[in-house]
């Protein structure tokens, strides 16, 4: 078990977390249903070990990005190549939404799911929601997150990048893009001082880099028994598998375009890289199970960018930009999800969309997924405003939202690992075009987890 590598530790731990759960759940059918006792215990006890695992995760996200940005520009030693690099990583990581959503729509429109949903189901999914008032609170304040969002004028999101103080930017872990900005500011900066001057600060930060993704290995050693406090959270959590069932056709019309864009990833990788797509899978396997366990492509970022630079060998300079600017800003799975659900919500309640709704859908389902923040949830506050764009009266939102509230964890968990599967997707083809993918430092399958040894 001890010299196991890490990946299968952590599935172990999944599969372990899920039965667990599931065992919990008869716990509450005992003679009192309406005692939830088996939740209950989950909750109290064993959820709080996976809550501490994240925010140990989101603790060193800032650390780690300022460190390995600031040691990733300073090495450059050309800083037109910089301007390369993210040139290339703004327009593929546009180009990969616009292809997801694109694959999302083809398929939604094939599927079809949700036309023909009797009126029973469509009371019956709505009601439940409605029912269950944490959820009929989850759902309100999501249309209204998304309202205020809309709000905000076009250059907002310009202006958000901006810090006026960089403490208070660095004491959110929501302000990534500001963090980002600020630190390229600064390498750029310091790579225009004097260099002897330079010097103590370049290695101020290396020696900080490396301490850091100490830190993520150390964390990682944990991270079999987190999933298992997580995954079986989610599963005593779960809606009633009856209402699931209803939303079977929609949930795995989701999920086969998510797999169709792992399959576009693995073509990608071959043919740009020339590397075994599944190499590439084996090598990111821990980033894709921990964004899976925690629908957060911001608490799993540590580990994407240890994956990557490590296990794939895209180098610092490529990494340290590529993988937070994707984490915050490409979502791939987000924007097909959202294009699913937003015509599955029409279908359902027989709202018509003409062709140029469906190019509103491919264009507002982008930037709402560039919009969206990378944790648990924030797509279907996006969702809002792909389907404000395509005229659904406003009165229905709640009813959407509600239709497909109880699968929205599942998909959430799913496409998670698609946004972050794209990250390194896109990390590993900037890197190919810069002359920035070296060998991999560790092998695929040999974890470097070592820190205790
Ligand atoms: N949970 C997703 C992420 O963190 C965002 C979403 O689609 O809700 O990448």
């Amino acid at each position: 078990m001890k010299n196991l590598p890490l990946h299968w530790k952590i599935m172990i731990g999944m599969v372990l977390g899920v039965l667990f759960g599931l065992g919990m759940t008869q716990w509450d059918n005992a003679s009192t249903p309406e005692i939830h006792e088996g939740a209950k215990f989950i909750k109290d006890w064993i959820y709080p070990f996976g809550e501490i695992f994240i925010s140990l995760l989101k603790l060193i996200a800032i650390p780690l990005i300022i460190a390995s940005l600031i040691k990733g520009i300073a090495d450059l030693e050309d800083i037109s190549k910089f301007s390369a690099i993210g040139g290339r990583t703004i327009g593929i990581y546009i180009l990969t939404t616009l292809i997801a959503v694109t694959i999302g729509l083809g398929i939604v429109n094939i599927v079809k799911p949700g036309t023909g949903i009797s009126k029973e189901t469509l009371d019956r999914l709505v009601e439940a929601n409605q029912t269950d008032k944490s959820a009929a609170e989850n759902v309100e304040k999501k249309i209204m997150t998304a309202k205020n969002t809309k709000s905000s004028g076009p250059l907002q999101f310009i202006k958000d990048m901006v810090p006026d103080n960089i403490f208070a930017a660095a004491s959110k872990n929501g302000d990534m893009l500001k963090v980002i900005f600020f630190t390229l500011f600064f390498g750029i900066s310091l790579l225009l001082v004097d260099k002897e001057k330079a010097a103590p600060m370049k290695a101020f930060f290396d020696s900080l880099n490396d301490i850091v993704l100490k830190m993520v290995d150390l964390i990682m050693l944990i991270s079999p028994y987190a999933v298992f406090a997580l995954l079986a959270q989610v599963i005593v959590s779960a809606a009633d598998p009856e209402i699931l069932f209803n939303l079977l056709q929609y949930a795995m019309t989701v999920l086969f375009g998510l797999l169709l864009m792992i399959g576009f990833y693995m073509i990608l990788v071959y043919f740009f890289t020339g590397r075994s797509p599944i190499g590439f899978l084996k090598a990111i396997a821990p980033a894709q199970l921990l964004a899976f366990s925690t629908s957060s492509s911001a608490a799993t970022l540590p580990v994407t960018m240890e994956r990557v630079e490590e296990h794939l060998g895209v180098e610092k300079e490529v990494t340290s930009f590529v993988c937070p600017v994707g984490a915050t800003v490409n979502m791939d799975g987000t924007s097909l999800y959202q294009a699913v659900a937003a015509v599955f919500i029409c279908n359902a309640l027989d709202f018509d969309l003409t062709f140029a709704d469906q190019l509103t859908i491919v264009v507002t389902a982008t930037l709402a997924s560039i919009g969206s923040a990378a944790v648990p949830g924030a797509g279907m506050v996006m969702l809002v405003i792909v389907l404000q764009a395509i005229g659904l009266p406003e009165d229905k939102f709640a009813v959407g939202l509600a239709l497909i509230f109880a699968v929205d964890r599942p998909l959430d968990m799913c496409r998670t690992v698609v946004n972050v599967t794209g990250d390194a997707t896109v990390a590993m083809l900037v890197g190919k075009s810069v002359g920035k993918l070296g060998e991999p430092k560790v092998q695929n399958w040999d974890d470097n987890y070592d820190a205790v040894k």
